[in-house]
């Protein structure tokens, strides 16, 4: 059509980061299809990303202008973006100067564009000089990146998705990317297809559509996943199929691997994960024989009070082998968000900074702090996501600014966090959407423009860099989120805020990697467009991107070698299960929802899949209750309790149950949040709560 006018971009949903093409008629309506260029998809997009243009044009739902209350009893009222402004400058000012800069944090999120992401990190560390800033990327990644940082030295994904084509065996763990990854579970479909001697081993409590292609399913117990990768290890070293001459040349710490694999007989562990030992012996087998092995894992691992851990007994099996920095190799987390790893790379946690720089190092410290011409960074990390709205709830933090996310339904015991939400004492909510259910707290609502309203950069989860641009104008006076932040900083009188574009953000930030192990000193806003994707590093203007770290064998390590790691705990140390609540709990996605249906929810095709939240229930555990198959339950835990209807299967192991995470509060009713239930336990180190493992009941409704 005359003036229609084409432009690339990639899908705002999973961290899988298909390219699309939108198209844009004349009158401003827009319809998409998958770039058949683009290296990742290929032209492929799955249920959710090819409905993206309906969820982009339905601006019903929108948040249209700021609204402010004047004070906590009143009502919030429309006000002008100057006043919003001022106001939250102000308060966010008096309660910093009243109560210290620990007193206030920000809650940001996986869907932030980086440019956002990097600017909010400056603003709350350099100059709120506060550490409290986390993201819901905390509830996902977070023992994944400190399974890498423990063994290859830094949060750096070694792989890309050009290896699943090289692979001959993909062990996938806690994870099913059939219906959480779609489009690179293809790829793996595709390669088997043409490659029927391919192994694919599954690793889960119950039987999901990623089973379907699986050689083999690891039905093992919940949370003995560190028992049986042991397991493997053992007999990996018992056989003599691991690589000596790589353990002795590029590898450190492999006595402690193997003394701690050696603390279970491969029975002992059988029993323990309750799978058959002959299937353990064939998983180590098919890992043995294979040219090319890749290591696939989620939530499962890493949602987990014991995630660091899974994470490290995961990646020794892949330096046992050899099999890292060599194509169709290495360990490969999936990352759930579109830009997990944007956020990530500039320093989007409590406990990072941008950069891949150091918190815990002084010198990285004062670095950072110099670029920004900020005061000093604190050397404590600050509050995570759970322990926020815990401080909030108990009058540490005073004030929280949230940012793309909705932690209402999102965190782990809901409850807790509405409490902290009604204490504190101001709350800004920044979003595109009225149907967050966080927006009900906020004392000052920003309007935020969506997806293809804004440009910026993504990273997926190969590391993989693109730019978004700027298709749609945004509804009524929604901003950009990055102007928000650095008008509201503006506002507060700091300076080195002065931008004018997210380019101008972007280039410092780019500038800051300069010489870091994530150096993107050659990419830029222009680039990007000019040229496509990147995958970092790409330390200067001609060079090409790096599809695949540590080919060299030269680790971020202060070795320079990778390194193996003792997990420090066996067994499962999350919620026990009792006679008042005998069952474990695991929460998790469906094929066509996407975090808490903000989006999805609003789109008619998507909720023909699955149209309502369920129980996934053994049809055992359902016979002695009573309950049979499309029954209405109650499920209760310590903290509260879920209705829905129950599906009865033998697919799911005796003793577990399963419970979508999506939906929120139905007619402001909330019977249908999973996160009534759930404890706020975590790693220890990692701070990832554990989804996977908390003890209910369930009965009849
Ligand atoms: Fe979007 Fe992920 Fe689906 Fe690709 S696989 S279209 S990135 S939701």
């Amino acid at each position: 059509m005359k003036n229609s006018t084409s432009h690339k971009t990639v899908c705002s949903y999973c961290g899988v980061g298909c390219g699309m093409v939108i198209h844009k008629d004349p009158k401003g309506a827009i319809t998409l299809e998958g770039d058949a260029d683009y290296p990742v998809n290929k032209g492929m997009l799955c249920s959710k990303g090819k409905t993206l243009n309906y969820v982009a044009q339905d601006t019903t739902d929108r948040i249209l202008y700021p609204e402010m209350k004047w004070s906590k009893n009143h009502a919030r009222q429309r006000v002008s973006w100057d006043v919003a402004f001022k106001r939250g400058a102000a308060v966010f000012k008096s309660i910093i100067q009243k109560y210290g800069p620990n007193s206030v944090g920000m809650y940001v999120s996986g869907q932030c564009l980086t440019e956002e992401y990097y600017l909010a990190n400056k603003l709350t560390k350099g100059f709120f000089g506060t550490n409290n800033i986390d993201t819901n990327s905390r509830l996902c990644m977070s023992s994944a990146v400190v399974g890498y940082k423990k063994t290859v030295g830094n949060d750096a994904v070694p792989i890309a998705y050009a290896d699943i084509e090289l692979a001959d065996c993909f062990l996938i763990a806690g994870a099913n990317p059939a219906w959480c990854h779609p489009i690179l579970f293809r790829r793996i479909e595709a390669h088997k297809e043409k490659n029927p001697k391919v192994k694919i081993i599954v690793v889960d409590p119950r039987k999901t559509q990623s089973c379907a292609l699986a050689d083999l399913h690891l039905q093992l117990l919940p949370g003995t996943d560190v028992i049986l990768f042991n397991a493997i290890a053992r007999w990996l070293i018992e056989k003599k199929k691991i690589d000596k001459g790589f353990i002795a040349k590029h590898t450190v710490n492999f006595e402690a691997c193997k003394q701690k694999a050696f603390e279970l007989s491969l029975k002992q562990a059988a029993n323990l994960c309750g799978v058959p030992v002959d299937d353990i012996r064939k998983a180590a087998r098919y890992i043995a024989d294979a040219k090319g092995f890749i290591s696939m894992w989620t939530m499962g691992l890493n949602q987990s009070v014991i995630g660091v851990d899974k994470n490290v007994s995961l990646l020794n099996l892949s330096i046992l082998t050899g099999q890292i920095g060599k194509p169709g190799s290495g360990p490969f987390s999936l990352t759930g968000q579109p830009n997990a790893m944007g956020g990530r790379e500039v320093g989007g946690m409590a406990s990072l900074l941008a950069a891949h720089k150091d918190l815990g190092n002084p010198k990285d410290r004062l670095a950072v702090q110099e670029f920004w011409n900020s005061g000093p960074i604190q050397a404590e990390p600050g509050y995570t996501a759970t322990e926020m709205f815990k401080a909030l709830e108990s009058g540490k933090m005073k004030a929280v600014w949230i940012i793309c996310t909705n932690p209402v339904v999102s965190l782990p015991n809901a409850k807790l966090v509405e409490r902290a939400l009604e204490k504190a004492h101001f709350v800004i909510v920044q979003d595109i959407s009225h149907n967050s259910e966080t927006t009900k707290y906020a004392d000052l609502l920003l309007p935020a423009a969506g997806w293809l309203e804004k440009e910026g950069t993504m990273t997926n989860s190969e590391r993989r860099i693109n730019y978004l641009p700027k298709v749609l104008d945004a509804p009524g006076e929604a901003l950009p989120d990055a102007e928000i932040l650095w008008r509201f900083a503006q506002e507060m009188g700091f300076k080195g805020f002065d931008y004018e574009s997210a380019a101008e953000v972007y280039d410092e930030y780019c500038l800051m990697t300069k010489g870091s192990n994530i150096d993107i000193a050659g990419l830029s806003h222009e680039r990007l467009q000019k040229e496509g994707s990147f995958q970092w590093p790409v330390p200067h203007a001609e060079h090409p991107g790096t599809p695949r770290l540590f080919t060299d064998q030269n680790y971020y390590t202060l070795s320079g070698k990778v390194q193996f790691n003792a997990p420090q705990n066996l067994y499962n140390k999350s919620e026990t299960t009792s006679p008042e609540f005998p069952l474990v709990l695991n929460t998790g996605r469906v094929r066509d929802q996407w975090h808490t249906r903000t989006k999805t929810g609003k789109v008619k095709r998507l909720l023909t899949h699955i149209p309502q939240p369920f129980l996934e229930m053994n049809a055992v555990d359902a016979y002695v209750r009573g309950i049979k198959e499309g029954d209405l339950v109650v499920i209760k835990s310590k903290r509260g309790t879920v209705r829905a209807k129950v599906n009865v299967n033998y697919e799911i192991r005796e003793k577990l149950v399963f419970l979508p995470m999506h939906w929120g509060k139905i007619l402001n009713q909330d019977f249908s949040r999973a996160n009534n239930l759930t404890h706020a336990l975590v790693d220890p180190i990692s701070k990832e709560p554990d989804f996977k493992y908390s003890a209910v009941q369930v009965e009849k409704y």
